[in-house]
């Protein structure tokens, strides 16, 4: 004992006992030493919060390229198809884009779209509306428009412009036409294709239509300018023909085709309105006498002739009326499921027909003996049927070769 207290001072001793309590009891409860209340995890006062590195600055070079990949940023055909039904605007303009795109990759997609969209479609009413430029359809759609919305439907507008692609301006499908129409939420308004041949304007108009029903519009008024071929080809996508007219100054007839006429399944005489309106009575007379001497239509509906004032917006409630009345009866008699079985049936092979058409006349050997042969015939070195036969059977012999 002696021999330790002489090494262990009993001060020492207390001194390396109060070390070891204070080691011990520091891993126990951490260091308090240095504990400020206000990181207390507990504490409901003014919080030190951790600091955050400053971002860097945004570039402009990193902004753009950030818009510019946002802009291209490709949907999936099941987010377009998604889009379109619950009736997405945008994506339903971007899909229609797709279909007017001669791009082979944008034409497939637009077909997968279309095809995922066809059990959702057909349960609209389509009508064609044709006149010449200056009667009023533009003016005639943006009333009779503006009534159908406000009956809480939604209506779609397309354009069959075929003259656009060479006069690099619409005649039709201009948006600005119809001021209140374009910004009505309840309407769609799509200008026509911007270039391309009737057969092929036409059919992206019909494929427009099965993306307009799957995005909910009904009715869907397709419009053309009544001077060409292209009433021939809206006769063939819609259910009702209406052909807008002016009371002319005696010459009532000559105005229009009479093919067109007889397409009719109705006639307005359009701008009754001031001094118009007598006029206008008296056309609608004379076009009804003209209409009873056409052959009876395969509907079995007997064509009616109004007049209106797409201006004055009278009348039109009356035409709404009776393209209704026209439902009923052809919907009633079978009519409607027929046209639409018969329009079906003309697009398979007016489709095969344009595929067929287009690969013989952009073969590039073609177009160069093509160009000979029409030398040869317009300087009567050869027949037309003999030149042509030339052409198809060295087509014939390309194909054949290509496929070796
Ligand atoms: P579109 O070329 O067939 O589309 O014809 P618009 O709708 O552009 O009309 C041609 C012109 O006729 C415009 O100046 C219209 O204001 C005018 N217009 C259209 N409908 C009527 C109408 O019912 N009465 C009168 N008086 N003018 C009309």
């Amino acid at each position: 004992m002696r021999a330790f207290s002489k090494y262990f001072h009993p001060h020492l001793f207390l001194f390396f006992a109060d070390r070891y309590i204070r080691i011990k009891l520091l891993s126990m409860f951490g260091d308090r030493s240095h504990h400020h209340i206000e990181n207390d995890p507990e504490y409901s006062g003014l919080n030190v919060n951790q600091g955050v590195e400053p971002l860097p600055p945004v570039s402009e070079d990193s902004v753009k390229r950030f818009l510019k990949n946002k802009k291209r940023r490709q949907l999936s055909v099941q987010q377009y198809v998604d889009g379109i039904l619950i009736g997405d605007i945008t994506i339903l303009s971007q899909a229609v884009t797709l279909i007017e795109s001669s791009k082979p990759a944008h034409q497939e997609t637009a077909q997968e779209i279309i095809v995922k969209c066809l059990p959702f479609s057909g349960n609209s009413v389509r009508i064609g509306i044709t006149g010449v430029p200056g009667v009023g359809k533009s003016t005639f759609i943006e009333a009779m428009g503006k009534y159908i919305t406000s009956q809480g439907k939604k209506l779609a507008v397309l354009a069959i412009d075929p003259s656009s692609g060479k006069t690099k301006g619409s005649i039709l499908g201009d948006k600005t036409r119809m001021e209140d129409l374009s910004i009505d939420p309840n309407a769609y308004i799509r200008p026509s294709p911007s270039a391309g041949s009737l057969g092929g304007v036409a059919r992206k108009t019909r494929e427009t239509i099965v993306l307009c029903e799957a995005a909910g519009f009904d009715p869907i008024f397709i419009e053309t300018v009544g001077v060409g071929q292209s009433e021939t080809a809206v006769h063939s996508m819609v259910d009702f023909f209406l052909l807008l007219m002016l009371a002319g100054a005696g010459d009532e007839l000559q105005g229009i085709k009479r093919g067109i006429m007889e397409m009719a399944d109705a006639i307005a005489i359009n701008k009754a309105d001031g001094n118009n309106i007598e006029k206008a009575g008296l056309a609608r007379i004379q076009y009804s006498n003209a209409l009873h001497l056409f052959p009876a239509t395969e509907s079995g509906w007997k064509p009616r002739v109004l007049t209106c004032s797409a201006q004055m917006k009278t009348g039109i409630v009356e035409i709404w009326k009776t393209i209704n009345e026209y439902f009923g009866h052809v919907k009633n008699n079978g009519y409607f499921q027929h046209r639409r079985n018969e329009q079906a049936k003309f697009w398979m092979y007016e489709t095969i027909n344009e595929h067929l058409r287009n690969k013989f006349y952009q073969n590039e050997h073609i177009k160069t003996l093509m160009e000979e042969s029409e030398k040869k015939v317009l300087k009567a070195e050869i027949s037309s049927f003999v030149a042509a036969k030339k052409l198809l059977d060295f087509y014939d012999q390309i194909r054949k070769i290509n496929t070796l």
